[in-house]
């Protein structure tokens, strides 16, 4: 029946049994890399959730999805308290909720607001600290306050510099994936042994990265593309435009693609481009991501429990029919 005919008692429970489904998802998603459904049939539930907790804020509880990023830490890993929380991102899956987050925005502002727009890598959020220009520690999000220590692992990541072009201290982050072609290569070979396939890039990025043994992930022929810093302050710029330009200078896998754009219609046309061009692509992406370009703004507008105000993440619709079916108890 329609939300607006929901009680109070009938919105809790159905929103019981979506965070049950959820949670039994991403434990499957995130720990054991092996997802039991595509990424579209999660995130449909989970914009199910997201409707029943806006209708009803009553029923919001601290350990639903909506209110944490998801992920957790394996045991036999060190442990890592991020400084600063890695958190998720809020996202939209048409052009219509696109501009309704830039009218938002806008309405939000008195300043002009221009976005860097990226490609959505569908890989896995790593942080890397330096200290005077070495790469100390490297840890995956994990549920964004804690994650995993995987030092050892990254420093066979090629794209990874050991040591920066300049002796800085700094915390940067990205995505590490695993290329088409080595994703291709390595499910050939595990089919070959009688090995279980990955179901896709990123859950083989997932699963090289987090193997106790480095020379494994060695093997796995991963990659980079790094998009951000903790302190931008320590590379002195006032745009992420700019600081994407300093990370490469840095000797970091900068996606060239970025783009800055002024207006929706530059938007719309960088997504239909990549939309169509994403097959072609090395790597695997998701969406796009629009970023307020202005830092100072970036800061004004700041964070929810979950995720930055000042970004949005566009999903592409799923490419094939969908193989699961989508089937949740709702009504009660
Ligand atoms: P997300 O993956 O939708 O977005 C946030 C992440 O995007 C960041 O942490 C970062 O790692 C990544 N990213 C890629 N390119 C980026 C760029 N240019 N700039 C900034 N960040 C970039 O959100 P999430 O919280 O990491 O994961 C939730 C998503 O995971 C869901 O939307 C769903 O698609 C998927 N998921 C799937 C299942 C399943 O069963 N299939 C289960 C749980 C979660």
């Amino acid at each position: 029946k329609p939300i607006e005919q929901y009680t109070e008692q009938e919105a809790s429970a159905a929103a019981l049994a979506l965070r049950n489904v959820l949670e039994q998802w991403s434990q499957a998603y995130y720990t054991a890399d092996e997802p039991l459904v595509e990424d579209h049939i999660y995130d449909e539930n989970y914009r199910d959730l997201e409707i029943l907790e806006q209708a009803f804020p009553a029923i919001v509880t601290s350990d639903s999805p909506t209110q944490q990023v998801g992920g957790q830490v394996l045991p036999g890993f060190t442990k890592v308290t991020h400084e600063q929380p890695m958190l998720s991102m809020g996202d939209v899956f048409s052009v219509a909720e696109l501009a309704n987050f830039d009218q938002r925005l806008r309405k939000n502002v008195t300043a002009e607001i221009d976005y860097s727009v990226e490609l959505k890598i569908d890989g896995l959020a790593i942080s890397l600290i330096y200290e005077n220009g070495i790469f100390v520690r490297g840890a995956t999000r994990g549920n964004g306050t804690i994650g995993e220590d995987i030092t050892k692992n990254l420093k066979t990541v090629k794209s990874i510099p050991q040591k920066l072009s300049e002796p800085l201290s700094i915390e940067v982050r990205g995505e590490c994936y695993m290329p088409k072609i080595s994703f291709a290569k390595l499910n050939e070979r595990r089919e070959a042994d009688g090995l279980a396939t990955f179901a896709n890039p990123r859950n083989a990025a997932a699963g090289s990265l987090r193997q106790l043994d480095s020379k494994v992930t060695a093997a796995r022929n991963l990659a980079t593309w790094i998009y951000t810093l903790t302190d931008y302050a320590a590379l002195n710029v006032t745009t992420q435009a700019d600081a994407l330009t300093r990370l490469h200078e840095l000797g970091f896998a900068v996606n060239p693609t970025t783009k800055v754009c002024r207006s929706l219609d530059e938007v719309e046309a960088f997504i239909a481009e990549y939309q169509a061009q994403r097959n072609q692509l090395d790597y695997d992406i998701d969406g796009i991501v629009l970023k307020v370009n202005s830092l100072a703004l970036q800061a004004e507008l700041g964070n929810t429990v979950k995720v930055p105000r000042w970004e949005i993440a566009y999903k592409f619709p799923p490419e094939e029919a969908q193989t699961v079916i989508h089937d949740i108890e709702w009504t009660v």
